[in-house]
């Protein structure tokens, strides 16, 4: 049903929480909830991936940004195993988790990702992290794909790691086994199946870089990452980030399908993952004839579809950053739109909000525009001339109250710090 009321209305921007703010809130959250003060309080980014969806999970490239936007966390540790949370975003009540005994998906609800952190943590040898209180406090919208689970996760491990002295937090290297943590957390407590790509940006990021990602498992942390310059001023340009707030309904079994059709196509093809595939296609001097060739051997349309979109990603990732390096703006926008059109097409993880906000956004005069994230709802990205942002944000919230979509959320992405301590 078309829904007129809010068009004309601001679009919302979603404001930051700053140091003090945020130290402030999350002590304070604590200190109420929990009748004393924290140990101390620290914070990790959401993140907004430029390029390189899916690919993750198949040994690819990917290319996120930490945003502004954080999750702080005040923590104090127990002398015993029970972990009690509470966040802002809930009604005050307090989540109460057992650390002895807890066996995979024993905990339900958002207290998965934090206790999942303790337990992950104890189970890969570090039986001396015990139990702990802690207040979330959080400006990354939940469920937007700019995944607050991650800023959850990373945030609750680095302070663990600096409350129990693990050592792992201070360099790049140590904070792989914490990375490691966190998506043990997310996989096997939560059930939320993860590939890598967000937990690695906010642990990994630096300001005004992107984190080119290499997800091949066989690197060591120091060839598995190299911070690329993301300065978005210099080439005059605003990256718009824009939830769509359409909710995830179609996830269910959809990522797990999608990765399990990978693994089937690889295991089909005699390689160990698509990343090879992806690997020989580019080393070939007919690049086109390559793919067709791989694409050949497999019988199921719906599995070569889904190959062609993670070969061609996986390019797209090496040709943006090579665009970005030399300026070449529309190049950079014209990889946002192809990297857009496959995830709708070939590898079908749009809905129609996806797809309208990023058609909106180019017609309002974005270089490109493309979904990020998993898919099946969440948010777009656009890349556009510095100080447009506001306005074709404007023209896709009018477009969805005329179709009677969610009001959707903007905010302006610059290239923000990874996980740290905050107090
Ligand atoms: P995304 O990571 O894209 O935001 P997910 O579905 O992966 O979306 O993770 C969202 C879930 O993470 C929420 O449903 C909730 O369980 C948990 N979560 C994240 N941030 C918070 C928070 N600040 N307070 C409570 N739960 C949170
Ligand atoms: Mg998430």
């Amino acid at each position: 049903m078309a829904n007129t009321s809010t068009q004309g209305q601001p679009v919302q921007y979603l404001p930051t929480l700053e140091h003090d703010e945020g130290v402030a809130a999350a002590t304070k959250l604590f200190a109420v909830t929990f009748g004393t003060e924290p140990s101390g309080v620290w914070s990790a980014p959401g993140r907004v991936n430029l390029i390189g969806e899916h690919t993750d999970y198949n040994a690819g490239l990917c290319l996120p940004i930490a945003l502004p936007h954080r999750t702080f966390i005040a923590v104090r540790p127990r002398e015993d195993t029970t972990v009690r949370l509470v966040s802002d975003l809930g009604d005050g009540s307090v989540a109460q988790v057992e650390l002895g005994g807890l066996k995979v998906l024993g905990v339900k609800g958002w207290a998965a990702y934090p206790a999942g952190v303790a337990w992950a943590l104890r189970e890969s040898g570090h039986g001396e992290v015990r139990g702990f209180d802690a207040a979330f406090v959080s400006c990354v919208p939940v469920g937007g794909g700019l995944s607050s689970s991650a800023a959850m996760t990373c945030s609750t491990a680095l302070a663990l790691d600096d409350l129990y002295q693990l050592g792992f937090g201070g360099d790049d290297e140590g904070r792989v086994t914490l990375i490691k943590a966190a998506m043990m957390a997310e996989n096997d407590m939560a059930g939320a199946s993860t590939g890598g790509l967000d937990q690695n940006a906010s642990m990994r990021c630096t300001p005004n870089h992107a984190l080119l990602l290499d997800c091949r498992p066989e690197l060591d942390a120091l060839h598995s990452v190299s911070q690329q310059s993301f300065d978005l001023d210099a080439l005059g340009l605003e990256l718009l980030v824009l939830d769509t707030q359409a909710k995830h309904q179609l996830n269910d079994g959809q990522y797990a399908n999608r990765r399990s059709t990978c693994e089937q196509a690889a295991k089909t093809l005699g390689v160990a993952n698509l990343r090879v595939v992806a690997d020989e296609v580019a080393a070939s001097s007919d690049q086109a004839q390559a793919l067709m060739d791989v694409l050949g051997q497999l019988s199921d349309e719906t599995m070569r579809r889904r190959v062609r979109h993670v070969v061609t990603e996986i390019g797209r990732v090496r040709s943006f950053v090579t665009a970005f390096a030399a300026g070449d703006v529309a190049e950079a926008g014209r990889l946002f739109n192809a990297s857009h059109d496959s995830l709708a097409h070939d590898y079908e993880v749009t809905v129609p909000e996806l797809d309208v906000a990023v058609d909106v956004a180019r017609r309002s005069g974005a270089y490109g525009a493309r979904m990020t994230g998993g898919g099946f709802g969440g948010s777009i990205i656009a890349l556009v001339d510095k100080g447009q942002g506001r306005h074709v944000a404007q023209h896709i919230a009018d477009e969805f109250a005329l179709r009677g979509f969610h009001a959707p959320r903007a905010l302006a992405a610059v290239a923000s710090d990874s996980a740290r301590r905050e107090a």
